[in-house]
């Protein structure tokens, strides 16, 4: 290519990221495809019948795994990917949640699926909550030789460098699980040491507990602005599928939630919001001028962390909530 040509190529190529957001023609390109379920079978009344963990088969390399309410009311759901050479789990699970069961069967399915006797697994987590690490101790105690585990602690050190982010939290990091690329972008705010993930095969992004439908604790809300503004500017001109978050709380009723403590959600949202919801939230933040406050969307709210953002009983309501619940727990389609 020539000069002249090859800065023809380069212009075109800035427009492509600027101008034109995503894919340039509406078949979504490489994008493997993959679906969600209708409902969760969590949304039903009877405990006795909902499983200790769903598993959902968003394409046979990409599984998604939720909690049962019965077990507790966070509900998490956690992710695992596959690639040609390893395995990638995300999050372990929230108390009670007993993980390891329905873990080893999904992969040992795969495996049959796929007539391989073993793959790797790489253990990592969207962040150091113990909704979703409480299942760290028995996955490091698995021992099993279909599934050697490489296990990475939900620390910011550990996690730069497995996936080899040189400045917290400022750079992108990557993991290859062979034919599948995965970047990981360090998002703290909610916690510590939240990350996003981003599938480039699925166009899949992994919010974690910093973008889902529900209500977005805010620990520390400088770094949650800047990471927010930083996850804006990675996907921008990428296609974003879906993205998939840790929990639902809101109601399919826009602006209306689950209050805290809910196990029964029979009219919940749907998992999967758009990258439009998470530029809505960044505007929402911004807006904020550095004053952090309560601010309900219709798909999404940030709630700041701490006493002085809490309403007059409002704790002693959701504890209330949380047992009246747990007490209907067997039979919520119960009068
Ligand atoms: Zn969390
Ligand atoms: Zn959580």
């Amino acid at each position: 290519m020539n000069r002249h040509l090859a800065s023809i190529a380069l212009g075109l190529g800035l427009i492509a990221t600027t101008a034109f957001a995503q894919l340039p023609q509406p078949n979504g390109g490489d994008i493997q495809r993959g679906t969600l379920p209708a409902r969760w079978l969590s949304q039903q009344p009877k405990c006795m019948e909902i499983p200790e963990w769903q598993v959902h088969e968003y394409n046979p390399e990409f599984y998604i795994l939720r909690q049962s309410p019965c077990t507790d009311f966070e509900k998490p759901f956690v992710f695992l990917l596959f690639g040609h050479n390893r395995a990638l789990l995300m999050d372990t699970g929230s108390r009670n949640g007993n993980l390891v069961p329905a873990l080893e069967h999904t992969i040992k399915s795969w495996l049959a699926r796929n007539n391989r006797a073993s793959i790797p697994l790489i253990v990592a987590h969207t962040h150091e909550h113990e909704d979703h690490t409480f299942g760290d101790a028995a996955i490091r105690a698995m021992n099993d030789p279909a599934i050697p585990v490489t296990f990475i602690p939900s620390e910011v050190e550990a996690t730069k460098k497995f996936f080899g982010i040189a400045n917290w939290p400022t750079d992108i990091g990557h993991v290859d699980l062979g034919g599948r690329m995965i970047d990981v972008i360090p998002i703290p705010g909610h916690s510590k040491v939240s990350i996003a993930m981003y599938d480039r095969n699925t166009a899949v992004l992994l919010g974690g507990d910093t973008v889902y439908p529900g209500r977005i604790y805010v620990a520390d809300f400088p770094a949650f602005t800047s990471s927010l503004a930083r996850l804006v500017a990675f996907t921008e001109g990428k296609p974003v599928a879906n993205i998939l978050g840790n929990h639902i709380e809101q109601s399919a009723t826009p602006f209306v939630d689950y209050p805290v403590g809910t196990m029964y959600q029979p009219n919940e949202h749907e998992l999967a919001l758009p990258r439009g919801t998470l530029l809505e939230l960044n505007e929402a933040v911004i807006s904020m001028h550095g004053t952090p406050r309560r601010y309900c969307m219709r798909d999404i709210s940030v709630w700041p962390v701490g006493p002085e953002f809490m309403t007059p009983g409002e704790e002693a309501a959701f504890k209330k909530h949380e047992a009246e619940e747990k007490a209907r727990m067997w039979d919520h389609s119960a009068p």
